[in-house]
C-alpha cells in the first residue's frame, strides 16, 4: 500500500449511480476543492454492451472528471465507484443496475480519456471505506455500511481491513435471496433483498398497498393512479402523520431488518451504518429497524446492543471513498494511513 503522494496533491472520485453521478476533488488535507454532477445515461436508452450506451457512459464520467480537474494543480489519480461486481483490474463485470456497464472495462477506457492513472471499485466498498475512514463507523474493527438506494450495495469492514473476497466481489448483500418466490430481480433471480428493502422496493411495497386500497391520501397525491405511487409520496405522508403510509414504511423497516440480521450474525459488527439515497426517510424507519433487529437477531438479549446509526457523510460518501482508493492505489485490505 502507497502512503499519500506529495504535498498538496489532489485526487479525484467519481461515485456512479443508476440515475446520477457526483464527482469531487479530494485533496490530501481532506478538503472538497471542487464538486459536480452529471445525470446518468439513462437505463431504457441504454441497451447492455451496446457500443452508443458504453460510449455516452465514459464520455460522461471523463467530461465529469475534466471539469473537476480544471484550474487544479497535482492532480494524481481518478478513482470511481460503480455499481456491480468490479474486478481488481477495473473491469466493471457485471452491473444489474447501470445496464451500459455491463461488463465494461472501466478503467482501460477511462484511462486513455483522462490522462490520468484510474482506479475503479465497487460504489459501496467506497462509501464503507469513507464512512470508516472519517464517518459514522470512524474507529471500528469490525462494521457493516449498508448502501440503500436504488439497489442495495454493501461495505463490509472485518478485523480492522475492508473485506474483498478472492476476487473482489464480497459485499454483494442486495442480492441475497429473502424470497425464493418473490418478484423479479434486475439481476435474473427472484425475491433478492433490495426488492423489498431499497428505494425500488419501497415504491413496490406502496404500489402494492395502493392496489390494495391501503393508502388513500397517498394515491391521491399521486394523482389518483395507485400505479404512480412513488416512495416519495409515501415518505412525506408519513412525515405528516398518515399512518397508513407509517405502515408501509414499517414493512419497509421489517425487510431491512431481516437482511441486516442475517447479516449480523454472519460478520459480528460492532456496528451497523447505513446510508445511500433512502437515508433520508431513516428516521421514519429506524425505530421498526431496530426493533425487528433485535427480534430476529439470534440471542439478542444475550449479546452486547449492536448500534443501527445514519451514514454521516451524505451523498458524497461513494465519491469521497473513491478518492480514497485511487489516493491510496489500493484494491487491498487496510485503512488509509494518512488521514483525510
Ligand atoms: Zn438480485
Amino acid at each position: 500500500m502507497k502512503a499519500g503522494g506529495p504535498a498538496g496533491a489532489v485526487t479525484l472520485g467519481i461515485d456512479v449511480g443508476g440515475t446520477k453521478m457526483l464527482g469531487l476533488a479530494l485533496s490530501d488535507e481532506g478538503e472538497i476543492l471542487a464538486q459536480s454532477r452529471r445525470a446518468s445515461p439513462h437505463p431504457a436508452a441504454t441497451a447492455a454492451g451496446h457500443p452508443a450506451a458504453v460510449h455516452a457512459l465514459v464520455a460522461t464520467m471523463g467530461e465529469l472528471a475534466e471539469e473537476l480537474a480544471a484550474g487544479l494543480q497535482g492532480v494524481r489519480a481518478l478513482g470511481v465507484g460503480m455499481p456491480g461486481l468490479v474486478d481488481d483490474s477495473g473491469r466493471l463485470r457485471f452491473a444489474p443496475n447501470l445496464p451500459a456497464g455491463d461488463d465494461l472495462d472501466v478503467a482501460g477506457r477511462l484511462r486513455g480519456r483522462v490522462g490520468l492513472p484510474v482506479v475503479v471499485d465497487n460504489d459501496a466498498t467506497c462509501a464503507a471505506l469513507a464512512e470508516w475512514t472519517l464517518g459514522a463507523a470512524a474507529g471500528a474493527t469490525d462494521a457493516l455500511v449498508v448502501t440503500l438506494g436504488t439497489g442495495i450495495g454493501g461495505g463490509i469492514v472485518a478485523d480492522g481491513q475492508v473485506l474483498r473476497g478472492a476476487q473482489g466481489f464480497a459485499g454483494e448483500i442486495g442480492h441475497m435471496v429473502v424470497d425464493p418466490s418473490g418478484p423479479l430481480c434486475t439481476c435474473g433471480k427472484r425475491g433478492c433483498w433490495e426488492r423489498f428493502a431499497s428505494g425500488s422496493g419501497l415504491a413496490r411495497l406502496a404500489r402494492e398497498a395502493a392496489h390494495a386500497g391501503r393508502l388513500g391520501s397517498v394515491v391521491h397525491l399521486a394523482g389518483d393512479d395507485p400505479d404512480a405511487v412513488r416512495g416519495e409520496h409515501v415518505s412525506a405522508a408519513a412525515a405528516a402523520g398518515d399512518t397508513e403510509a407509517q405502515s408501509v414504511l414499517d414493512e419497509l423497516g421489517w425487510w431491512i431488518a431481516l437482511g441486516l440480521s442475517n447479516l449480523a450474525q454472519v460478520l459480528d459488527p460492532g456496528i451497523v451504518v447505513v446510508g445511500g439515497g433512502l437515508v433520508e426517510t431513516l428516521t421514519l424507519v429506524l425505530p421498526t429497524i431496530v426493533r425487528s433487529f433485535a427480534e430476529m437477531l439470534e440471542g439478542a438479549d444475550r449479546r452486547p446492543h449492536i448500534p443501527i446509526v445514519p451514514a454521516a457523510l451524505g451523498e458524497q460518501a461513494g465519491a469521497i471513498g473513491a478518492a480514497v482508493v485511487a489516493r491510496e492505489d489500493r484494491r487491498g485490505p487496510g485503512a488509509p494511513t494518512s488521514g483525510l
